[in-house]
């Protein structure tokens, strides 16, 4: 993929943005559009983030591709129609990429090209990346994603094995073949309940390795109908207004004050039984008030799911060793499947325990277990990602007196409002830590993060200040609010990535906003209302 030459390389740059997927592709839209000039950097060779990256099969979004898609622009929303109620990688990479030649964003992007290092100074950011390139930078915003940085299994071996490895999250982008070969996939998450089963298809054998299995709920994607495309293309607005001051960014009523163990046993199995007919990932636990709340309660909803993979699993033992237990439901983000259930019922697919039989190494020939040596030809980790802060920390970012963004999360990460860092003047955060972000339809909270910080920089340029920053108070204030709404929550009890649970090493903190995606953006435009109390402005 050429790059272009940025517009204003000779220019003093008004802002550095990192990233070029949904978050980095706004925010150099709605900069540009207040006459900024910015240069944009991504380590792909592409526009798309996560959907530039993971191209495994059967890689598709979990939230309705007519909600999952930007609202800044109804021409787009009248231009663009989706085929699939989830849209496959594909589709969404080509969306993404129209989008970048739509409103003309390439010619500010750098591709191929990662920043390394980042330093506050003078009012300015310095910012240097492996092409060996230093830019300097009023602004330094991080749309570096949540979700892009790899977590390789704790195993021993990797390099020993003589076949290929390929993790879900960098798939090649010629595909895999996988025809007529063994393999072997580790990580029963969402992206290896996507995979399971378009491997297997494809597959001689096929062999996962589950250490914690998932709360799977079927998808139901089907291809949308000429109706509901108009349907929708006529309702657009109102709909999108709708996901904005929503729970999660998607349209849809409320749950009811009620609480699961209020009903009779056959009321709330009805009610479980019509969510989970819906397939649209919020429908399950929004049905009762209390199911994220009370242990009695999600028990109810956890053993409706349990149910229903004895029904989808021929064999007793399998679906009980597919049977999610001993963390709540809706404690870690559960994943919606296409035939994910009914693939263990193939002769060729076999599933290993590996909380009876543990991973001990790779060899050269495959993965063995504290049973056997399991051979394969074709090694997939679908082990998941070094979440929401993975990549704030990978570049060397020093704020203020040089201190740097590492030392200040030594213990977990601190944020106003999931925007911005107290010492880390400049620098913002698209769906950083302590906002809703990965606990919401992520576009809309990436729109929101963008539209914030456009327009608190147009603030500082109307007031001709050039610096903000979040006041340790405001920050430490809000870093307790966000812990005590998880607290409340059966969420922190979950081993969950979303508490850093799945790095080892990595400190134990809650890192989303519980408070809902409306709410919070009260809350963010009430910050700005009252001018930024919760900031310092130089
Ligand atoms: P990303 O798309 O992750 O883009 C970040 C970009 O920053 C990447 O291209 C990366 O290369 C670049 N980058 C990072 N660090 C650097 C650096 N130092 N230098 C240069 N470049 C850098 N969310 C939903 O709401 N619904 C879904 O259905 C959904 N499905 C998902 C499916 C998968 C397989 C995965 C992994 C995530 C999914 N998500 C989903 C979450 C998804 O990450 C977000 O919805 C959204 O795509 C994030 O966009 P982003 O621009 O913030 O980050
Ligand atoms: P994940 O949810 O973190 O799952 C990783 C899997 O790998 C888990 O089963 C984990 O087991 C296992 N694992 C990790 N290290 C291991 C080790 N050393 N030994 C054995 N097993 C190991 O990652 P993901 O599936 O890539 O999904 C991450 C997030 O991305 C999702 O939660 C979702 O937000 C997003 N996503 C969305 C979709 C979608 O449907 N649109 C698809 C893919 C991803 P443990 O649980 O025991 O650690």
């Amino acid at each position: 993929m050429p790059t272009a030459a940025p517009t204003a390389a000779a220019d003093p740059l008004d802002a550095v943005v990192v990233g070029a997927g949904f978050a980095g592709l706004y925010q150099l839209h709605r900069l540009r559009g207040q006459g900024l000039r910015v240069r944009v950097f991504d380590a792909a060779e592409d526009v798309g983030g996560t959907w530039y990256w993971n191209r495994y099969p059967g890689c598709r979004c979990d939230v309705e591709s007519v909600d999952y898609s930007y609202s800044f622009s109804p021409e787009l929303d009248q231009e663009w129609t989706w085929t699939e109620r989830y849209a496959a990688q594909p589709e969404i990479l080509a969306y993404l990429r129209h989008v970048a030649d739509r409103f003309d964003l390439r010619r500010d992007i750098t591709f191929s090209t990662s920043v390394t290092a980042a330093s506050f100074a003078e009012d300015r950011w310095t910012v240097t990346t492996d092409g060996g390139e230093t830019v300097s930078a009023r602004f330094l915003i991080m749309a570096t994603g949540c979700l892009s940085v790899l977590k390789p299994p704790e195993v021993d071996g990797l390099d020993r094995f003589a076949g290929p490895v390929h993790h879900t999250g960098r798939w090649p982008h010629e595909g895999v073949d996988v025809s007529g070969r063994r393999v072997a996939v580790i990580g029963t998450g969402s992206s290896g309940v996507q995979s399971i089963p378009l491997l297997a298809a494809d597959a001689a054998r096929l062999t996962v390795f589950q250490r914690t299995p998932s709360y799977v709920l079927p998808a139901h994607n089907r291809p949308l109908t000429s109706e509901e495309i108009a349907d929708r293309k006529a309702n657009y607005p109102e709909h999108r207004a709708a996901a904005r001051t929503s729970g999660f960014g998607i349209p849809r009523a409320p749950a009811t004050g009620e609480r699961a163990l209020e009903v009779s046993p056959a009321q709330r199995r009805a009610r479980y039984q019509g969510a989970y007919d819906e397939g649209v990932l919020i429908a399950l636990g929004g049905t009762f008030a209390d199911l994220r709340l009370d242990q009695a309660a999600n028990d109810t909803v956890a053993e409706f799911i349990r149910g229903k993979i004895r029904d989808r699993v021929a064999d007793p033992e399998t679906a009980e060793a597919l049977s999610p237990r001993g963390y709540p439901f809706g404690t870690k983000r559960h994943a919606l499947d296409t035939g994910y259930f009914e693939t263990y019922n193939s002769e060729h697919v076999e599933l290993v325990d590996l909380r009876q039989t543990p991973l001990v190494e790779v060899t050269g020939t495959g993965v063995r277990t504290t049973e056997r040596l399991y051979e394969v030809d074709v090694l997939v980790l679908a082990t998941g990602f070094d979440a929401m802060t993975g990549a704030l920390l990978a570049p060397d970012i020093r704020g203020r007196d040089g201190r740097t963004l590492r030392e200040a999360w030594a213990d977990g990460p601190r944020t106003h409002l999931g925007l911005a860092v107290a010492g880390f003047p400049n620098l913002f955060v698209i769906t950083g830590p302590g906002s809703p972000s990965v606990l919401s339809n992520m576009v809309v909270s990436i729109e929101q993060h963008a539209d914030w910080i456009a327009d608190a920089i147009a603030e500082l340029d109307r007031r001709g200040l050039p610096t903000i920053e979040a006041t340790p108070e405001a920050e430490a204030e809000w870093v307790a609010h966000v812990a005590e709404l998880a607290d409340h929550t059966l969420l922190p009890k979950a081993d969950s990535w979303y508490i850093g649970a799945n790095v080892p090493g990595k400190p134990r903190v809650f890192m989303a906003y519980l408070g809902g995606v409306g709410p919070y953006r009260q809350r963010c435009d009430a910050e700005a209302e009252a001018g930024y109390p919760g900031f310092r402005l130089g």
